[in-house]
């Protein structure tokens, strides 16, 4: 299986997977536009995508889903909360491309297997997603202000771990937002912070030279150097490093990342 983001933080998400036999977008939170140009940066046509796969009905999730999910005919995968959540932002969809699934059940999609696990996030009802073929496994989690056990217990063994790094605790703490909006990003329904994003992955790191791609970072409450170092810091403490253990970097926000997993990457 193949990743690439594409798209990454507040301005707009947009995650890419391929396996042997399948495409999918994960959330289009970009203008089409700039989504079909990203995707021309690593050479996918969009005719060639199988469908969209949608976490929630935040606009910087899903601001292009019906535009392309139209222009390409594409399959739109969201669960029923969110299929109404997000009515007015992608209009309307043919209904032979709606798929309606319930988060916490497994889909399989040719050789994908897709497993959705609830999140905790100021949304409707959002869903993250573990990908899976013959091969590798991919744990996608951003979105989320509290990770709970079963969770964790899904997304071990992955290959890739895509997690959010939303905040700096201190430069939220100290930053430009109304008191209200700070207590939003920092509750257990908004996202997670560099700190707790290293305590999750100190729980799922095997030391197997996993991958970890930082997500979501906030331009205002955070900074791609500073996010590296306080997990990197972090994970030491507790004696998985960085380097020797997993490796680690941050996805952009509108930039291709590397293509991860795929067979000439190693
Ligand atoms: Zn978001
Ligand atoms: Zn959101």
């Amino acid at each position: 299986m193949n990743f690439c983001s594409l798209a990454s933080g507040s301005s707009g998400n947009c995650q890419y997977i391929e396996t042997k036999e399948s495409r999918f977008l994960i959330d289009a939170g970009q203008t089409g536009k700039k989504i079909e140009n990203l995707l021309g940066e690593i050479q996918v046509d969009p005719k060639s995508l199988d469908g969209i796969l949608v976490t929630h009905e935040h606009f910087d999730h899903t601001s292009a889903v019906g535009v392309l999910a139209r222009r390409y005919g594409l399959k739109v995968f969201a669960n029923e909360n969110t299929w109404l959540a997000m009515e007015k932002t992608v209009k309307k969809i043919p209904k032979s491309q709606q798929v309606v699934f319930e988060t916490g059940k497994d889909l399989e999609y040719k050789d994908l297997k897709i497993e959705t696990i609830p999140l905790f996030h100021d949304c409707v009802q959002g869903t993250g997603f573990i990908l899976q073929d013959k091969d590798t496994k991919i744990a996608m989690l951003t979105d989320t202000g509290w990770v709970s056990t079963s969770m964790l217990e899904k997304m071990a063994h992955a290959d890739l771990y895509y997690i959010e790094a939303n905040h700096d605790e201190d430069l939220l703490r100290t930053g430009p937002y109304s008191f209200a909006l700070k207590q939003r990003i920092a509750s257990n329904r908004g996202h997670l912070s560099n700190h707790h994003a290293a305590s999750i992955l100190e729980k799922l790191l095997q030391k197997k030279k996993e991958h970890v791609l930082l997500g979501h970072l906030s331009t205002d409450n955070n900074d791609p150097l500073l996010a590296v170092r306080t997990i990197r810091e972090d994970l030491a403490r507790t004696n998985i490093h960085e380097g020797l253990d997993f490796t680690m970097e941050v996805a952009k926000p509108c930039e291709p990342s590397r293509i991860y997993l795929g067979k000439d990457q190693g």
